[in-house]
């Protein structure tokens, strides 16, 4: 594999460019942005990422500054009783079970990881792609500036509203989901109310749930995303942040538990974040251009594995790309697709159910959904236990 070009330097840019340079391939990584920055608060990284981020050399540096939530708890919206709760840090369950840890992360600490192992002067910021052409040499990739450069391959890491998508498809993927969300991080201590502060938590309820985690290397905050029906139609188009007055917000959750209303009450809220997918694409690929992450297969929050799954596929397409073999670019490349795209949908899908599940009226369908939960545990094994390195044709990464 001669030049590759990443288009984007977010959480899927920077860790297919360690896994590459880890297989002795250095990639050339573009950023839009003048400053590598977080966008948003915190993220949680599953077992099924922090095992490859581990192998990349970042995994002490995470857990000095995550919080590994003590449970998973899901609790009534109204009195806040338990449904149902599962050990993670607990015992090790988790870490036992899954292999790996979980972690509750600002997205400020994992870009920062990420950027320094890289090296932040290692990215060529500054570079907003507009354009995409093939060429004799290759494919050329034209800046906003007008200047240009080529790359014999080019991969889309620039998430869920994709420039390198728009020139594969030619259309816009995005979906708007009917659900948007307010997110803020709170210190615990203006949080009398919540009980198990240093758990991973879903209150659930009527057209609603919030969840919310630790963060930080001592848990001293909490992370939330409440997430509400509506509206009906987006009317930012493709930008996914509106103006709200914070009332808004709190009107949502009239009636709930009081760890809710302060969380929520706790944030001046002047946005909220319209949820956004990635419809589902015929290929991931065309000739020697390709797509990751969120620019892929982009889905709703609510199994928390975005950024998980885009971990995932950065390992497995680097290790495709260096394999020795006689496999052209393009073969590897549908490779790739077809080792990624049925799990990454089967997610992708899960996370729809999910909202669906977590938001029923009380009654019936509630009854049901929470004998569905007692489970959950169970249920999601499939994602967390997972270890992409089964999907990688080398062994060049070594068990943990
Ligand atoms: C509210 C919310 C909560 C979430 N919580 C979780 C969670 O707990 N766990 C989890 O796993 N996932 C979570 N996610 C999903 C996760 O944030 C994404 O899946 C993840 O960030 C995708 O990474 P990415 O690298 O594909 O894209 P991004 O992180 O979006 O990075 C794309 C990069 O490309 C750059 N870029 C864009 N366009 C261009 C261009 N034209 N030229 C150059 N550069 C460009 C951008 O500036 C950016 O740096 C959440 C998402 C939301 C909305």
């Amino acid at each position: 594999m001669e030049q590759v070009a990443i288009v984007g330097a977010g959480i899927g840019g920077l860790t297919l460019a360690l896994a590459l340079r880890q297989r002795g391939v250095d990639a050339v990584v573009y950023e839009q942005a003048s400053s590598l920055h977080e966008i948003g608060a915190a993220v949680a990284l599953s077992a099924n990422a922090t095992r490859l981020l581990a192998e990349l050399g970042v995994g002490d540096a995470l857990d000095e500054v995550s919080t590994e939530p003590t449970e998973l708890i899901f609790r009534s919206w109204s009195d806040g009783r338990r449904i149902s709760s599962f050990p993670v840090k607990e015992e090790q369950w988790y870490r036992t079970t899954c292999g790996a840890p979980y972690y509750g992360v600002h997205r400020k600490e994992l870009q920062r990881i990420l950027g320094q192992a890289w090296g932040e002067d290692a990215v060529r910021l500054g570079h907003r792609l507009v354009g995409l052409d093939r060429t004799v040499d290759g494919v050329r990739l034209t800046w906003a500036d007008g200047t240009s450069d080529t790359a014999d391959l080019v991969v889309g890491a620039d998430g869920v509203r994709s420039t390198v998508r728009q020139w594969m498809t030619g259309g816009d993927d995005t979906r708007f989901s009917g659900t948007s969300g307010f997110r803020g991080i709170v210190p615990v201590d203006l949080l009398p109310s919540l009980p198990d502060p240093q758990a991973i938590q879903f209150w659930v309820g009527p057209g609603a749930h919030l969840l919310h985690y630790a963060i930080g290397r001592d848990g001293g905050h909490v992370n939330f995303l409440a997430v509400v029906e509506g509206p009906d139609r987006w009317r930012q188009g493709s930008v996914w942040r509106d103006d709200c007055a914070h009332d808004e917000a709190m009107a949502h959750f009239q009636g709930w538990h009081p760890a809710v209303t302060e969380m929520v009450g706790a944030v001046t809220h002047t946005e909220r974040w319209g949820l956004f997918v990635v419809q589902s694409l015929r290929h991931w690929s065309r000739g020697h251009v390709v797509l990751i992450g969120d620019a892929a297969h982009g889905m709703l929050p609510h199994q928390g594995q975005g950024a998980n799954q885009t971990i995932e596929d950065a390992v497995v397409l680097a290790d495709l790309l260096v394999t020795p073999g006689t496999d052209s670019v393009q073969q590897r490349l549908a490779e790739y697709e077809h080792r990624r795209k049925p799990r990454a949908r089967r997610v992708q899908r899960l996370s729809w159910v999910t909202n669906r599940i977590l938001h029923v009226e009380d009654g019936p369908e509630a009854s049901a959904r929470n004998a569905m939960l007692q489970d959950v545990a169970r249920d999601i094994r499939w994602i967390h236990d997972f270890d992409a390195r089964r999907q990688m044709p080398s062994s060049l990464m070594k068990r943990v």
